[in-house]
Parts: structure tokens; C-alpha cells; sequence
């Protein structure tokens, strides 16, 4: 069997997105890049998450077909390997249908930077994406347009749901959560009257400072 580490990292890190509530049934999925290699490790088609194990995880190539595993790779595939073509600095991709950052995606609105969680973990909106159909390189070619030379790992598609990007795949987990838990609280807020964005220059040293300097790491938690 191909790559068993990254394959059991893979499909641990599907447990997060149930303990997150960001997912139902099978409609969700995280992926990683292979590194080295035009290679990633994503969720199988149709599987269940209590079913998932480092065995059941697909090899795909950076075109979406099938390199090695008993399953179909995941539907949004081609999604995830179009982002690894064009940004080869992402090594992690998540793709979830969670609940309020779908309803903004529904909306067809970004999510304003108005607290400062949001301004650590994201330095920016989190921006909404084209409209796409799945089955071409749309969603794909939407999400690198709308993310590349932006600070947000976060882009909601449009009526469809979010999808998150890291230099890691746990990166990209921790995007998909937080993303979810920002995109919840706003909505609150909202409903007790308009949202303020952060001021521009308290954003970028909100950002800088986690990014840099908190938890003692030299590139952030990113
Ligand atoms: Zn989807």
C-alpha cells in the first residue's frame, strides 16, 4: 500500500470534522498532498466516516483519477487537485457543507473581518467564490482565483459551502472549523444589528502577531 502514514493522517483527521459538527452522513472531505510527489490522499466516494481507515483512503493524481485504493476517490476530487496544480504552497485541502458558513454562501455574501478571532486565524474577509457546477474544473478554477494573493486559507462557493486550504492538512481542518465557528458567531451578531468590520491597519497586526509570534513558531499554527 502507498504512503500509510499520510493515508492514516488523512482519514484521522476526518474525525474532527464530526467532533465539529461540520459534517452529516458523507458530505465532506479532507485531502493531502503527497509530498514530492503529483500525488494526493483523499476520502473514498461514499464511504462513511466510521467506516474510513488509512486503507479505505484513495491515491489520486493531480488530474483526480484513481492511482491506488478500493474506492472511487471523492466526487469534489478534481476540485482538490486543480488547487494543488495551481498553488503549490497549499499541501492540505477541506471541502464541508457546515451549516452557517453555507447559509453565507447561500447568500452570496463574504464574511465581514469584525472580530478579532477571525482577524488571527484569517487576516481578511473570508471571501465568496463563483457559482460552479461539479463535474469540470470550475469549482477548482473558483476557488484559486478567488484565494490566490488573498490572506484568507477560507472561500465560500458560492451556494454550495466552504473550502479551505493549508500549508498542511491539518492546516486546512483548522481553517474548516474555524471558518464554521466565525461564520456561526457573526451570524449572531447580525441578528442583533450591522456588523463593523475591523479597521485595515488593527487587522494586519492582529494578523501578524498570531501569525508570527503566537505559540512561539516561526510561520504560526499555518
Ligand atoms: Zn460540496
Amino acid at each position: 500500500m502507498m504512503f500509510p502514514e499520510i493515508r492514516a493522517e488523512v482519514a484521522d483527521l476526518h474525525k474532527h470534522l464530526i467532533q465539529w459538527g461540520l459534517v452529516v452522513w458523507t458530505a465532506g472531505n479532507v485531502s493531502a498532498r503527497v509530498p514530492g510527489e503529483d500525488l494526493l490522499v483523499i476520502k473514498p466516494s461514499g464511504v462513511t466516516y466510521d467506516q474510513l481507515t488509512a486503507e479505505s483512503m484513495v491515491v489520486a493524481d493531480l488530474d483526480g483519477k484513481l492511482v491506488e485504493g478500493d474506492h472511487n476517490p471523492s466526487s469534489d476530487t478534481e476540485a482538490h487537485a486543480y488547487v494543488y496544480r495551481h498553488m503549490p504552497e497549499v499541501n492540505g485541502v477541506v471541502h464541508t457543507h457546515s451549516p452557517y458558513a453555507t447559509a453565507w454562501a447561500a447568500l452570496g455574501e463574504d464574511i465581514p473581518c469584525a472580530i478579532t478571532a477571525m482577524a488571527d486565524e484569517f487576516g481578511d474577509d473570508i471571501p465568496i467564490g463563483p457559482f460552479a457546477l461539479i463535474g469540470s474544473d470550475a469549482i477548482g478554477r473558483g476557488i484559486v482565483e478567488t484565494l490566490a494573493g488573498r490572506r484568507s486559507t477560507a472561500v465560500l462557493m458560492a451556494q454550495h459551502g466552504p473550502f479551505t486550504i493549508g500549508k498542511s492538512a491539518k492546516a486546512a481542518v483548522k481553517s474548516a472549523v474555524m471558518c464554521e465557528d466565525i461564520a456561526r458567531t457573526l451570524h449572531l451578531a447580525r441578528q442583533m444589528g450591522p456588523l463593523k468590520r475591523l479597521p485595515q491597519t488593527d487587522i494586519d497586526k492582529l494578523y501578524d502577531r498570531y501569525q508570527n509570534v503566537y505559540g512561539q513558531t516561526k510561520q504560526g499554527s499555518r
